[in-house]
């Protein structure tokens, strides 16, 4: 089996003020990031662009709303519905020590319940694991006061209940446009509803909690941890169930879990090394092919992990290029199909990392026509109605 990552012992925490999204802030070569991307927006709407027209941003600021008010935000620690601290201020709501149930005490049955709040809530996956800190951020960083202070996670936080949130087929297939950003942005309304919500059950049974987005921890590392999925060559985890349509969020605790890191292992590293669809759709080629290396091949990279480098820095400017994010390598991703007795076939193929079966599968992907765009008019014909 190939290792999901190796770390070389002088890996340091990365810094979140050097990732491609704070980048914008600060560095001279992303700082043009908003204004290009307001500009490229309002020339889409003008001339009506099929998914880039004024009904289609609209729809996005819709789906944005939950992340976006009351000082929450996708990237910021601590801050409205992520708040580290209880939201609730109600005294009705709060469970005295005295009446905390013996039972609920087990660690085995704590994490059966967190999962179990956590489906109910809306996760589709859920797993835990044990806090790894070099996944840990070494500072945040917040772009308006340009302030880049050390994280530090409450004492004792040392698990992490990680969940995911699966992506629409549809709509993710009609990346690149407005269409497909407001599935990404509906997920991260969804996911700041969810993790305050899983926080306040962990605060209510009487531990600490911290609910985070794509703040404070590197997510991709955190959810191969709890065995939810494998690193891939465009970057995202990818999952058996959805691919790499799936987005994740966490809440680090002190809730004693018992989580221990499981990595899981269905084949996505050997798929990966035969394929290499999503480096040849990209359209800014951001994407490497070949094997995995340990050094990184931007600014926006942290080096010292065996993994595939992505240049997020030509990524990100594309996304300014077009007015919204991009999505095409998901969309081309083998992986990317929903169920079926055909696609679980293939997983299962997969599974075998015969060489040759994997390069037949990424051909047949392509004869079969898998990964074309679809036309983002579907939603406003059919699927909204
Ligand atoms: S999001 Fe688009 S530009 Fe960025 S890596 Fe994927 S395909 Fe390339
Ligand atoms: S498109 Fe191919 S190479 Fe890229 S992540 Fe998906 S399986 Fe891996």
């Amino acid at each position: 089996m190939a290792a999901n990552y190796e770390v070389l012992p002088g890996y340091k925490r990365f810094n979140q003020r050097d990732n491609a999204i704070m980048r914008s802030a600060w560095d001279p070569a992303l700082n043009s990031y908003g204004e290009r991307s307001k500009k490229t927006i309002s020339d889409h709407i003008k001339n009506n662009y099929p998914g880039f027209g004024h009904r289609d941003f609209a729809f996005d600021s819709g789906t944005m709303t939950v992340v976006s008010s009351f000082g929450t935000a996708i990237n910021r620690p601590d801050s409205g519905l992520t708040s580290w601290k209880p939201l609730q201020t109600s005294n009705e709501r709060e469970i005295p020590p005295e009446l905390r149930d013996a039972r609920s005490r087990d660690p085995v049955e704590m994490r059966e319940g967190v999962r179990k709040v956590a489906r109910y809530l809306g996760a589709d996956l859920v797993g835990f694991t044990d806090l790894d800190e070099r996944w840990v951020y070494s500072h945040h960083y917040f772009p308006e006061k340009g302030e880049n202070p050390p994280v530090e996670l409450p004492e004792g936080c040392d698990q992490v209940v990680v969940m995911g949130l699966s992506m629409d087929h549809d709509m993710m297939a009609t990346a690149p446009t407005a269409i497909m950003m407001t599935e990404t942005h509906r997920n991260y309304s969804r996911m700041a509803a969810l993790v305050s919500s899983v926080a306040q059950y962990i605060r209510a049974m009487g531990y600490q909690a911290v609910p985070s987005l794509n703040d404070t921890a590197l997510n991709v590392p955190l959810a191969v941890d709890a065995g939810l999925a494998q690193p891939s060559r465009l970057g995202p985890a990818i999952t058996p169930e959805f691919g790499p349509r799936v987005r994740f969020c966490k809440v680090i605790t002190d809730m004693p879990l018992e989580a221990v890191r499981k990595h899981r292992d269905f084949g996505a590293i050997e798929f990966c090394e035969e394929c290499e669809k999503c480096a040849d759709a990209c359209p800014s080629n951001s994407l490497p092919k070949g094997p995995r290396t340990t050094e990184g091949i931007s600014g926006t990279n942290n080096p010292g992990v065996l993994k595939w480098y992505g240049n997020y820095e030509s990524c990100r400017l594309y996304w300014a290029s077009i007015g919204t994010n991009c999505g095409i390598c998901i969309r081309v991703c083998p992986f990317n199909h929903g169920k079926g007795f055909h696609h679980s076939i293939a997983k299962w193929i997969i599974r075998r990392k015969w060489r040759w079966a994997n390069r037949f599968l990424v051909k047949l992907h392509d004869w079969l026509g898998y990964g074309e765009q679809k036309d983002p008019a579907f939603f406003w014909n059919g699927r909204g109605a």
